[in-house]
């Protein structure tokens, strides 16, 4: 949305919002002034600051209640006002008739009117790709938008099957409340009496996670499943130090976690030590009783995905969270996988201390793209005073508490609250059986796909019953050591059969990890299965001999259109065998923007578009 604000607006579009925002602020403190108001600042931009000794409050109630404008109270005897392009003058006049202003303003003359300080006014060019500049009226925006829609592979065009991540659909009745003014027009900061439906939203899903999860308390407030990752290491120290631990800082982390499991808890102020795991895929409880015994005092946590990463229910999962505590370790149990337990299973009753869920996995909030996410914290009540707080939460529960090396986890009280609306709508649609019905569609689906690929790609980790959880690894290293065809070529002609891939080389180098999702219905699924079959074949054929190692429709793909009619065809297969390897391509193809670019080349050489710095000489 920021980005698309740029090329919509350009260069001088949002010089000419700056400019009127500045002549607006501007304006009002002219009639501050003229009120007699006392005007902090000489230059300013957008925000003006007033001096109203021991009466600051008084006058953000005076504005709110009389004109519902939200005046900052920065603190007892200074108010912060800003404004913006979508300020009115009514507005500005409104506030000046709060610090007793003139009754009668018939219009402002503002252009050109500023309290910018000449030296730190921008002078060179801004904003000089074309994109800045070619997109001006709506239409034009519309089709700009369209098309880079159409270079996309989302889910309105199949199946995104990325393991631990999952992607479900993001339902539109779930999506819809989100563009209402009532939620999207509020301010973080907005007092209680105004933000009472928001409260309630948030009192019912913290108590509906608290239920589904089995633990005491929640908090909404981390961001991202990495930032409740924190939050939730974080109460752990808290929870230590209360106790005299100080010195309990060792972070055991099996070595299938998810990344973001040991860089939260070097953030925490931990040392990470790593658990092995045996071939089956399981934590090594003979290494987890090791290092536990090794580390003793210092035990502070053991982090563990459930199911893990690896797709697999651990059978032991209540012997080493007990493990854990029998040497005095709290047990942060990673809940972005919920997905395979929602409603047949809770966190808290497997020995876990603290979890984090990811809201925009397993509660439908769309996540492509970098968010905004909602990973709560989830505690037992041991923990509870050490979760996230904030000293301007709506709610005073949340307001004071302990507050843990540095304060609140994210700057607003409720996080990304705006898209709370979303999986509030989830759980309340779906309801008690819907969600365990969910989840067994879910598990159901993966294991469907792992029974169908098994013969064809062997499923890395099963559990004691021969069965995965909510996704499933395929090991692509055999086909690669006997067709030389590499788990990127699977990946990269699975577009051309229109599918994103799935996650590819993790937690495991070669791998493939496939998670369907209660998203996907049997047709879907069939088309994957197939597509992935009719690969192996391709595989086959390549080891053969029917076609070249280094010409061939898996290494040279994807294919873009360009590609397939440019110039002479010369490869050992025919155009058709490339573009629609399935017949139902026909009727409809995602035809991929661009073919392999060097690969991981790209993620390790930063490739600058722009001019080069001798340019700016
Ligand atoms: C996605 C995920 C995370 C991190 O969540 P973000 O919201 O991306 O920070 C942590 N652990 C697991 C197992 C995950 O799948």
């Amino acid at each position: 949305m920021a980005s698309m604000y740029a090329v919509y607006h350009g260069p001088d579009g949002l010089r000419a919002i700056a400019a009127e925002t500045a002549a607006k602020a501007a304006l009002l403190r002219d009639w501050l002034v003229d009120a007699g108001a006392e005007v902090v600042h000489e230059a300013f931009f957008d925000t003006i600051r007033v001096r109203v000794p021991g009466r600051a409050a008084e006058y953000a109630a005076q504005a709110h209640d009389g004109y519902g404008i939200l005046l900052h109270v920065a603190d007892a005897d200074t108010v912060g006002i800003s404004v913006d392009e979508s300020t009115t003058v009514g507005e500005l006049h409104q506030v000046a008739m709060v610090f007793n202003g003139k009754q009668e303003r018939a219009f402002a003359v503002m252009g050109g009117r500023n309290a910018l300080p000449d030296g730190l006014l921008r002078q060179d060019e801004y904003l000089t790709h074309p994109v800045f500049h070619a997109h001006r009226s709506e239409t034009a925006m519309m089709r700009y938008l369209k098309s880079l829609a159409d270079r996309d592979y989302a889910l309105d065009r199949g199946m995104i099957p990325l393991g631990s991540c999952t992607m479900k659909l993001n339902a539109a009745t779930e999506m819809a409340a989100i563009t209402w003014p009532e939620f999207a027009g509020i301010h973080p900061f907005a007092p209680a009496s105004d933000v009472q439906g928001y409260l309630e939203l948030v009192d019912q899903l913290e108590g509906w996670l608290a239920e589904v999860t089995g633990y005491d308390a929640v908090s909404l407030q981390p961001n991202a499943g990495s930032q409740g990752e924190l939050a939730g290491l974080l109460a752990i120290r808290g929870y230590h130090h209360a106790n005299g631990d100080a010195n309990r800082t060792v972070c055991l982390i099996p070595s299938s976690a998810h990344g973001t499991n040991a860089a939260s808890a070097v953030l925490a102020g931990m040392k990470v030590v790593v658990v092995a795991t045996d071939e089956l895929g399981n934590v090594d409880l003979g290494d987890l009783r090791a290092k536990i015994a090794q580390h003793d005092d210092e035990l502070a946590a053991l982090m563990i995905t459930y199911p893990s990463t690896h797709g697999v229910y651990e059978q032991d999962v209540v012997e080493i969270t007990t493990a854990v505590h029998e040497a005095g370790g709290q047990v942060y149990v990673d809940g972005a996988n919920l997905n395979a337990l929602l409603g047949y299973a809770r966190f808290g009753d497997l020995g876990g201390d603290v979890s984090h869920l990811n809201l925009h996995k397993t509660f439908a909030i769309p996540h492509g793209g970098g968010g905004p996410g909602i990973g709560p914290v989830a505690a037992k009540a041991h923990l509870a005073p050490f979760l996230p707080s904030h000293p301007l939460a709506q709610r005073a529960e949340h307001a004071g508490g302990f507050v843990f090396e540095g304060g609140p986890i994210s700057g607003a009280p409720y996080g990304s609250a705006g898209v709370l609306p979303i999986s509030w709508a989830y759980v309340r649609m779906m309801g008690a059986d819907g969600l365990r019905r969910a989840t067994a569609a879910a598990v159901l689906s993966a294991n469907y796909i792992a029974a169908r690929l098994g013969e064809h790609y062997p499923v890395l980790y099963t559990g004691e019953n021969g069965r995965v959880a909510h996704e499933c690894i395929l090991d692509l290293r055999p086909l690669k050591e006997a067709t030389g065809i590499s788990v990127d070529d699977v990946a990269k002609r699975l577009i051309d059969f229109g599918f994103h891939a799935p996650t590819m080389s993790f937690p495991v180098a070669g791998t493939l990890m496939v998670e369907p999702t209660e998203s996907e219905d049997i047709g879907e699924i069939e088309r994957f299965i197939e597509a992935m079959i009719m690969i192996k074949a391709e595989a086959d054929a390549v080891a053969a001999g029917r076609w070249d190692v280094a010409d061939n429709p898996l290494v040279n793909a994807p294919h873009t259109a360009v590609s397939l009619i440019a110039g002479e065809w010369t490869h050992p297969y025919t155009r058709e065998e490339a573009a629609y390897p399935v017949h139902s391509l026909v009727a409809g193809k995602y035809w991929p923007p661009v073919r392999r670019i060097d690969q991981a080349y790209g993620d390790r050489n930063l490739v600058c578009a722009c001019p080069p710095v001798e340019a700016f000489a």
